[in-house]
């Protein structure tokens, strides 16, 4: 098992699919004139590692199992 975190959108006005990321969050380290350019909780994303979560469910009791194939 490789350890990861999942994605979380910042737009609450649309959804999209969760994805899984490799490794542990990194803070954002972007800066501009030295004052940081985003939010502690903002985290560095390299896309071409993003994996969409797939999601089983239980239909009787509601147990999920994921998968980021
Ligand atoms: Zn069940």
């Amino acid at each position: 098992m490789e350890a990861g975190f999942v994605t979380d959108q910042v737009d609450r006005a649309t959804h999209g699919q969760s994805c899984w990321h490799p490794g542990a969050p990194e803070p954002k380290k972007a800066r501009m004139l030295g004052i940081r350019l985003f939010e502690s909780w903002v985290v560095e994303i390299d896309n071409a590692k993003l994996r969409p979560i797939i999601l089983y469910r239980c239909p009787d009791c509601g147990f999920l199992e994921a998968y980021a194939p």
